[in-house]
């Protein structure tokens, strides 16, 4: 089995109403059911339905990979309302990028305290191990995963797993990597150019042939916010082209972006593929859709 399920698509806030009804306004959460492990990814809102979803379909203890990308709020706000860390038994082994100003556990943990939660972290009858990650590849069971840092004001790894000869990629939240340098600076700009050259080239082969890729797409070229962290949808289309993926999902939608809106967005970036002559597919990262990596995969 290598399949993935979406449950949280937004990014920076949860926005719920008649504008986001279609395709979801929580904000990021994955569940990624892989030969026999499960892993989730992200602690977004979404993270509230998917532990409805596991009571519903699974019975305890839960034991769970979570990996998280990055701490930044819309990522992690879900984590005290995910039910299963209140049974015993149950067992989270949590991944994160390193953060040099605090702790993994305190970032998470510390949104349980009594200022913010009535529960605290300690209270929880889940069992947690914490384990800070860098650039690397390590294996869990016969599932290979590879990490990569990305573009973003903080510490932000994609996550590459690879079963049996099928590949998932995680790919936000990022922007490509720009120079900082003004050209007037002649020497340390040219230098700096090659830097960022290589790393875009980097990320390309993070991506590289992926049955599937979950890319930032939060902006289109009208509001794009050089610095803020995230991809334009044009840009988005083009590296996963440019990497031969077959399969992307538009992700982490922005807050304010309706569901016509999205679908104006989909549609453009369908036709970018039409005039490149790809055959890629282009979906919409939606609540309750499910991807399957098996078979024709893809
Ligand atoms: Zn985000
Ligand atoms: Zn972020």
């Amino acid at each position: 089995m290598f399949k993935t399920t979406f449950f949280g698509v937004r990014g920076s806030i949860p926005s719920p109403g008649a504008h986001t009804i279609k395709y979801g306004g929580n904000t990021s959460c994955h569940f990624i059911e892989v030969g026999d492990e499960k892993f989730i990814l992200d602690a977004g809102s979404g993270i509230k339905p998917l532990g409805d979803f596991i009571l519903k379909n699974f019975k305890p203890p839960f034991k769970y990979h979570l990996f998280i990308s990055h701490t930044h709020w819309d990522h992690i706000q879900g984590m005290p309302f995910f039910t299963p860390i209140f049974f015993p038994g149950t067992k989270i082994h949590l991944f994160g990028p390193v953060n040099y100003a605090d702790s993994l556990e305190n970032i998470i943990g510390g949104q349980m305290t009594y200022v913010y939660f009535p529960v605290n972290f300690s209270e929880l009858k889940a069992e947690f191990s914490f384990k800070d990650l860098t650039e690397s590849q390590f294996e869990i069971s016969d599932i290979h995963i590879r990490t990569k840092n990305l573009n973003h004001p903080i510490l932000t790894l994609g996550y590459r797993f690879t079963y049996k000869g099928k590949v998932l990629v995680s790919c936000y939240d990022t922007e490509p990597f720009y120079n900082m340098f003004s050209p007037e600076d002649e020497d340390t700009y040219a230098e700096a150019e090659q830097t960022v050259r290589e790393m875009n080239e980097k990320l390309l082969e993070f991506i590289a042939d992926a049955d599937f890729v979950i890319y930032d797409s939060q902006y289109t070229k009208d509001d794009y916010k050089k610095g803020w962290g995230h991809s334009t949808l044009d840009t988005a289309i083009s590296n996963c082209l440019a990497a031969g993926v077959k399969k992307m999902a538009i992700f982490h939608h922005d807050p304010s972006r309706t569901d016509t809106q999205l679908e104006v967005m989909l549609d453009y970036a369908r036709s970018l593929v039409e005039k490149a002559g790809s055959k890629m597919e282009v979906i919409l990262a939606q609540e309750g859709l499910t991807v399957s990596l098996e078979g024709d995969g893809a």
